[in-house]
């Protein structure tokens, strides 16, 4: 019989699958379940990115985590099973914080953003960050309680995380909501993996670019029940602004280029920002290259690959504009 012992790889799952390039912020509980789903969907790059460390805690919710992993970076451990699981797709890891792990230009050329985070103020950052960027699909972005979670979807026009944020909320810590706050019930695995096979499903339908149903799918555990929740866009929420891409220059820069060789690229009355302080050490550092030495390297003051730096011009009128990194490491 023709063709009967040869699987063949639907023609639309190898066309909008294998080329797509994901990114994974958090990888933890939902982010590693919702990698290991979009693996074997046949998605065909990866880019994961957290900053933390496996502890035996997270061998109950962590799907791609491993005894013997305990104490390597979440990005290794979760890669090292990925590429079993999926020898075809190539996978990255950046074990770092999003905003020093993935630059803009990196979300901006991303097929889709995928946020596992499991804060408010990293949910917050995310999603401006991602919007800011003119990010095609926009953030699909999912998170956990003890009994449930939910899913939704961001993209530049419609309504964002900050929109649904209380003022209280937008001026919260760090607080890691599905790891129980304060100490209560973190989310036990078979509703991690609910909530993520969720965000995964809603992850493919956007990739074959079909539309999602409006709003928030919540999922509540106890009542046995996922449903929608509408969202209004808040019209004066302060993370609606996309970057004008007119202003954007490409470069030959990398990470690994010098500071000199960035402000070589500029002209008198310009200043090269950065989005984040430039002594990482120091929440007060200033925002501005030239506050570090001429040789240090972009790498060093945690600037990522592919990051838009902003270059500010005060006189004789103010402007903006931004120099590109090239790609990847
Ligand atoms: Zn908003």
């Amino acid at each position: 019989m023709k063709g009967a012992t040869r699987l063949v790889p639907l023609p639309r799952v190898e066309k909008h699958l294998a080329a797509a390039t994901v990114v994974v912020v958090g990888v933890g509980g939902l982010g590693t379940e919702v990698a290991r789903l979009l693996a074997q969907a046949g998605v065909g790059r990866m880019i994961l990115c957290d900053p933390d460390t496996v502890e035996a805690s997270n061998l109950s919710r962590g799907a791609l985590f491993l005894p013997a992993h305990v104490g390597l970076p979440k990005v290794d451990a979760a890669a090292q099973v990925l590429r079993e699981l999926a020898p075809g797709m190539e996978v990255e890891v950046r074990a770092d914080d999003f905003r020093y792990g993935v630059g803009l230009g990196e979300l901006r050329a991303a097929d889709l953003v995928l946020s596992c985070l499991d804060s408010i103020a990293d949910r917050i950052a995310l999603s401006s960050r991602c919007i800011f960027s003119g990010s095609p699909r926009g953030l699909l972005d999912a998170g956990l309680h003890p009994w449930g979670g939910e899913v939704r979807h961001y993209s530049s026009d419609g309504s964002c995380y900050v929109c649904g944020c209380s003022p209280v909320d937008r001026s919260m810590p760090a607080w890691h909501v599905a790891c129980g706050f304060p100490p209560v019930l973190g989310a036990p695995a078979p509703v991690v993996t609910l909530v993520a096979s969720w965000q995964a499903m809603f992850a493919v339908r956007l990739l074959f670019d079909e539309p999602l149903p409006e709003g928030i799918v919540t999922v509540d555990a106890a009542a046995g029940l996922s449903r929608p929740v509408l969202q209004d866009r808040a019209e004066d929420c302060p993370c609606h602004e996309v970057i004008d891409h007119r202003y954007i220059a490409t470069t030959d820069l990398t990470v690994d280029s010098t500071v000199e060789e960035v402000l070589a690229l500029t002209t008198a009355g310009e200043r090269v920002q950065s989005w984040n302080p430039v002594d990482r050490q120091d929440a007060l550092s200033p925002l501005h290259l030239d506050a570090a030495g001429p040789q240090r390297r972009l790498r060093e003051l945690g600037i990522p690959p592919a990051e838009f730096l902003p270059v500010l011009r005060a006189r004789p009128s103010q402007h903006v504009r931004y120099l590109a990194l090239r790609g990847a490491l």
